[in-house]
C-alpha cells in the first residue's frame, strides 16, 4: 500500500525570503546577480554559495538557531550576502545603522544580544574594543577593502568556510531578522521580522516598483533600514539586479544611473532632492531608459516630483514604518491626475495613497475607533492590519501590547481620507499643533512651504502661547543662492493657507536631523520653548 501523505507535505511550505535567491540561482545562476560597490560582477549562482559559505561559517562557530548575528557595513556584497547567509544558518540578522555613535552601538547590540558582529574596515573604528563591553560578543570579524586579500578577516573567514545549505525555517514564524527604529520617539526599539512577513512584503514591493528580470536596482536606501525596505530581498525574487552603492554621492549616482542603465532606485526625500540638486552636472539631459525612484519616509517635495520628471524619472510614493517591513501604502496614480496642471498633479502624488497589495487593511480612525469621514479634513490614527505587520517589540511586551491596542497596529501618524479614499498623512500624533482648539497639521504648513521655490527644507513645530495655547513656528532651510525674507514667506502662506495654520515666526538655518535623515522636531520644540 503506497503510504498516505498528509496534502500539506505538498502544500504547505514556509514562506522565505531564502527561496527567491534559490530560485534566481536555478533559472540564471551565471546571469550577473550584483554588481559591487567596487564594479566587481557576481553571478546569483556566485552569490548563492557566499550565502552558503557565511551559513557554514556560522554554524561551524557553533551558532544556533535564534542566535543574532549584526553586521555594521555599507551597502555592498557583503551586507547583501547576510541577508540569506545569516538567515540561512537559522540565525537572525541585525543590519546595523551606519551613522550611530560607539555608545548606541553598545547599546544595541546589548539589546539585541549579538553573538557575532561583522564590520566593514571603514567602520571599525566606531566598535573599536566592543568585545570586551558586550558581554554576548564571541567574535567580531572585519570586512577588509575588496581586494585585499585577508586571511584573518572577513574573506579569509569566508573562503575557508564549508557552505551549508541555506535552510527554510521550520515555521515560517521563526524570526528573519531584527531592525532598531531610530528612536524619534523614546530609545531604540528592536522590530522583530519574520521569514513570513519578509517575503510577503519583497513580493509587494515587487508589485509595488514594478520589478521585472531585466531591471537594474540601484542601492541608494540603506540595506539597514528596514532590510532595505525589503529589496535585499524584492529585487532577487523577480531576477533583477542590484547595484551597490557603498555611499550616495550624487554625482556619482547620476554617473551610474546613466552607465548601469538603472530602472529603480529608493530612498527619503533627501535623496531625491539631492539628485534634483545635482542633475545639472549630467546638463540634465533626460536618461536612455525610463527610470523610477521610489520615494518615502516623508512626503516628496512638488518641485522634486517636477523636475525629476524632466530627467524622464517617475516617481512613486510609499510610506511605511519600520513595523510594517517598510512600505505599506503607495500612492497608486490615477488616470484622471495625467490631465492636471503640475502643481495640482505633484500635491496629489505628495499623499501616502492606498494599501500596497500585501496589506489586507489601513484605517483612519478615532479614539473611539471609527472611521473618520472621507472629506479630507477629519484627522484620525492610521491603523494598519497586514501579514507584514512587525512580530513584536524585542523585549518590550508592554510597547507590544501597546502598539497593537484594539488588534491593529498604532502607526501614530494623524492622517485624513479622501472621498476617493486616498490616504493622506498630517502629521505624526505628538506633532501635531493645537492652536485656539483648532488642529494644525504640521506637515501641511511644511508642503506649502516647500512649494516655495526658494526653500529646501521645512520643519513647523508648536510654540506654547499664552492666548492660542500653542501657535507654529517654521524652521527653513533656503536654497543657497536665494535671499528669501521672512515676510515674503509669511506672505506666500497667507495667500494659501487659512490664517491661524501661518507660522508666527520663520527662522532660518540648518535643521537638526536623526541618524536616518528624519528632521528632530522635539530639538526644534525646545529651540522656541
Ligand atoms: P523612526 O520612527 O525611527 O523615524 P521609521 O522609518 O519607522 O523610523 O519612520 C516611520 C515614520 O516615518 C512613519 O510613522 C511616518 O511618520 C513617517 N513616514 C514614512 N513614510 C512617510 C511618507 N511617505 N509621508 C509622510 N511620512 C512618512
Amino acid at each position: 500500500m503506497p503510504r498516505v501523505h498528509d496534502p500539506a507535505e505538498a502544500n504547505e511550505v514556509p514562506l522565505s525570503p531564502l527561496s527567491f535567491l534559490h530560485r534566481a540561482a536555478d533559472i540564471g545562476g551565471d546571469d550577473i546577480g550584483v554588481r559591487t560597490g567596487a564594479g566587481a560582477q557576481v553571478s546569483w549562482s556566485g552569490l548563492l554559495e557566499r550565502a552558503q559559505r557565511l551559513a557554514g561559517r556560522l554554524i561551524e562557530l557553533g551558532l544556533v538557531a535564534g542566535d543574532r548575528v549584526a553586521v555594521l557595513a555599507p551597502n555592498d556584497l557583503p551586507l547583501l550576502e547576510a541577508h540569506y547567509g545569516i538567515p540561512g544558518a537559522g540565525c537572525v540578522l541585525v543590519a546595523l545603522n551606519t551613522r550611530l555613535s560607539g555608545q548606541e552601538y553598545e547599546l544595541v547590540l546589548g539589546l539585541a544580544g549579538a553573538k557575532v558582529l561583522v564590520v566593514d574596515h571603514t567602520l571599525a573604528d566606531r566598535v573599536a574594543g566592543i568585545r570586551e563591553r558586550v558581554t554576548s560578543l564571541r567574535e567580531v570579524v572585519t570586512i577588509g577593502a575588496e581586494d585585499t586579500v585577508d586571511t584573518e578577516g572577513y574573506t579569509g573567514w569566508l573562503r575557508t568556510a564549508t557552505p551549508a545549505p541555506l535552510r527554510l525555517p521550520g515555521d515560517e514564524r521563526q524570526p528573519l531578522s531584527i531592525n532598531f527604529t531610530s528612536g524619534t520617539t523614546g530609545g531604540p526599539k528592536g522590530v522583530v521580522y519574520t521569514h513570513r512577513g519578509g517575503y510577503l512584503n519583497a513580493l509587494g514591493q515587487v508589485v509595488s516598483a514594478g520589478l521585472r528580470p531585466d531591471s537594474r536596482y540601484l542601492w541608494t536606501l540603506p540595506m539597514f533600514h528596514c532590510n532595505g525596505w525589503c529589496y535585499t530581498w524584492a529585487v532577487t525574487a523577480a531576477g533583477a539586479r542590484h547595484v551597490a552603492l557603498r555611499k550616495v554621492d550624487p554625482v556619482h549616482a547620476l554617473e551610474v544611473i546613466r552607465q548601469a542603465g538603472i530602472t529603480h532606485l529608493c530612498g527619503a526625500p533627501v535623496v531625491l532632492d539631492s539628485l534634483v540638486e545635482h542633475r545639472g552636472a549630467q546638463e540634465g539631459a533626460p536618461f536612455d531608459q525610463r527610470v523610477l525612484f521610489a520615494v518615502g519616509g516623508a512626503a516628496p517635495s512638488p518641485t522634486a516630483i517636477e523636475e525629476m520628471s524632466r530627467l524622464g524619472v517617475g516617481i512613486v510614493h510609499l510610506y511605511g514604518m519600520t513595523e510594517t517591513y517598510g512600505p505599506s501604502l503607495v500612492c497608486v496614480p490615477r488616470p484622471e491626475w495625467r490631465s492636471q496642471e503640475p502643481e495640482q498633479r505633484a500635491a496629489l502624488m505628495a499623499r501616502q495613497g492606498v494599501r500596497t497589495v500585501n496589506v489586507e487593511s489601513a484605517r483612519v480612525v478615532t479614539e473611539a475607533f471609527e472611521d473618520v469621514p472621507a472629506d479630507g479634513s477629519a484627522l484620525g490614527e492610521l491603523v494598519i492590519r497586514s501579514n507584514t505587520v512587525m512580530s513584536h517589540y524585542l523585549d518590550d511586551p508592554e510597547a507590544t501590547a501597546a502598539a497593537f491596542t484594539g488588534g491593529w497596529l498604532h502607526t501614530g501618524d494623524v492622517a485624513v481620507r479622501h472621498p476617493d479614499g486616498y490616504i493622506e498623512v498630517r502629521d505624526r500624533l505628538k506633532d501635531v499643533i493645537i492652536s485656539g482648539g483648532e488642529n494644525i497639521a504640521s506637515i501641511e504648513v511644511e508642503q506649502v512651504l516647500l512649494a516655495h521655490p526658494a526653500v529646501a527644507e521645512a520643519a513647523v513645530v508648536a510654540r506654547p502661547d499664552p492666548k492660542w495655547g500653542e501657535v507654529p513656528v517654521a524652521f527653513v532651510r533656503a536654497d543657497e543662492a536665494s535671499a528669501v525674507t521672512e515676510a515674503e514667506l509669511i506672505g506666500w502662506l497667507r495667500g494659501r493657507l487659512a490664517h491661524f495654520k501661518v507660522p508666527k515666526q520663520i527662522r532660518f538655518g540648518a535643521l537638526p536631523k536623526t541618524s536616518t535623515g528624519k528632521i528632530r522636531k522635539a530639538v526644534l520644540r525646545e529651540a522656541v520653548d
